[in-house]
């Protein structure tokens, strides 16, 4: 049975919840403890009182901590690389991808402790000096999706220990493995009792005490929509800080003058890969006439080629979805695209069993073609890997779909053409472009977030984190 983490013991939950390895519904991979509102609370109850010493530790006590974190992720890559694989479903590299990038935060964010600085500056009043510092903000809720159940975690986490705040973590029902690994790496590494808390449990319950208790200064959140609004609401009634990472419906443009082999390999990395569950996954594909059927029929080549299978198996480029809601939910926009008149050119099928008749939620890439703008499917986030293309007369009208959404996290081009590549950096209404790359996969030093429907306050990563996990101090003297 793995436990929470309250106040540097492992404890107990009110309830308990089995692990379930999508790829093979079969494995369950552990028992994990679901803490209750009372239990979220004596998390919060911790964080609070161990904020008054760790807001106090040197920048050297915190860079060795999370430096240490940072070092034991990446020795362990492959273990919890296979863990997440086995909890998550995306494929063993795409996992170990990802731990390896949750080490690298707490690398980075190690250093960041070192590098807090500030601004010394003469006032407008003779013999007085300015100077701006930055201090932690108190107890910091985080609440993560299971996407991404390491990387999310470590760039809410890491950032949030570096600038000094204490925090209480409540991870993805669907994904405590990594939520829970994370949790004992980073108590063996030193961090003291009540600093970092671990708390398994539903988003209802445990999630509402966060957004709820007084005494948590600031929540970070990603997740749904819906759920970013509930964030919203009970911070702004109690005036807590808050940042949100919420949906996207991404578009990729590919112009006629793009290379169409990096074209595809684009759209199928960013529409199918992770099985389409990334925030960041490119969903409306918009192509200009001229290239419009030569891309669909490469992509529906290459579509061929991908395989579905148990996400730990060698091979694998697609894993199975992450559980049954998940998969009704992408089967429902299936139906949906094609009720709504889009033609399904490749796949959109559930295979109930992996090619070792395991039972999973497997499902094969869809792609749309002939869709509109306005479908259900180009306007609605599915977070699964279903791509619709739109055909485009030209590059304005190209562009004016890719902006026509509420959603504004990342927005993409294929062009060989440097004027179309400048100016739609300069006019995605997006807070991540590229160019002849994919918009999923991003670094990890430097801003991450959206616009718009997607994001909502500070950005996350890199040293822009300092924005959120920090609170500006204006200090005035006499000399
Ligand atoms: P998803 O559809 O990706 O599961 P959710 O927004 O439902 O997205 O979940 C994201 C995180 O928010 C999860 O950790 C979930 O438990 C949590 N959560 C859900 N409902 C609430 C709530 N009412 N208050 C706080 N957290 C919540």
């Amino acid at each position: 049975m793995f436990k929470n983490l309250i106040n540097g013991q492992w404890v107990d939950g009110a309830s308990t919840i089995v692990n379930i390895n999508p790829s093979d519904t079969r494995d369950a991979i552990g028992e994990y403890a679901l803490a209750d509102a009372a239990q979220a609370r004596e998390a919060v109850a911790a964080a609070h009182a161990a904020f008054a010493t760790w807001s106090l530790t040197t920048p050297q006590q915190r860079f060795d901590i999370l430096d240490a974190v940072g070092t034991e992720i990446l020795a362990r890559r492959a273990e919890l690389g296979d863990l997440l694989a086995r909890e998550e479903g995306k494929t063993l590299p795409e996992a170990i991808g990802e731990v390896v990038r949750a080490g690298n935060i707490f690398k980075f964010f190690a250093g960041e402790a070192l590098r807090g600085a500030g601004d010394v500056l003469p006032s407008v009043r003779p013999g007085v000096g300015v100077e701006v510092t930055r201090e932690p903000v108190g107890v910091v809720g985080l609440i993560t999706p299971w996407n991404f159940p390491i990387a999310i975690p470590a760039w809410k986490v890491a950032p949030a220990l570096a600038y000094g705040n204490t925090v209480v973590f409540k991870p993805a029902e669907l994904v405590p493995g990594s939520a829970w690994a994370l949790a004992d790496i980073l108590q063996r590494a030193g961090v003291p009792a009540g600093v970092f808390n671990l708390v398994m449990g539903r988003g209802r319950e445990v999630g509402q005490v966060l957004l709820d208790d007084s005494r948590v200064a600031a929540v970070s959140f990603t997740g749904s929509v819906a759920t970013g609004r509930l964030v919203a609401q009970a911070c702004v009634a109690r005036g807590a800080k808050f940042q949100l990472e919420m949906g996207g419906k991404n578009p990729f443009v590919v112009l006629d003058d793009a290379d169409l082999n990096v074209a595809v390999n684009c759209a199928i990395q960013s529409g199918f890969f992770s099985t389409g569950q990334r925030c960041t996954a490119s969903s409306r594909v918009i192509v200009t006439e001229g290239l419009h059927d030569r891309f669909v029929a490469a992509m529906a080549e290459r579509m061929k080629t991908l395989k579905v299978d148990d996400a730990r198996k060698p091979g694998t480029d697609i894993g199975p979805v992450v559980d049954e809601r998940q998969l009704e939910q992408d089967l429902a926009y299936i139906a949906i695209g094609q009720q709504e008149g889009a033609t399904l050119v490749a796949g959109g099928q559930y295979i109930e069993r992996n090619a070792a008749g395991a039972p999973g939620y497997y499902l094969t890439p869809a792609l749309f073609t002939g869709t509109a703008a306005s479908m259900r499917i180009n306007t609605e986030e599915i977070f699964g890997p279903v791509v619709s293309v739109i055909r485009a007369k030209d590059y304005e009208e190209a562009l004016h779909l890719a902006n026509d959404t509420p959603f504004g996290l990342a927005s993409g081009i294929a062009t060989t053409s440097l004027k179309h590549a400048t100016h739609f950096k300069r006019h995605a209404q997006a807070g991540m472009v590229m160019v002849n790359l994919p918009t999923a996969g991003v670094d990890y030093h430097v801003p991450f977030g959206g616009r718009k429907g997607s994001s909502y306050g500070p950005r996350e990563q890199g040293a822009y984190a300092a924005e959120f996990y920090t609170t500006v101090k204006t200090g005035y003297t006499l000399a």
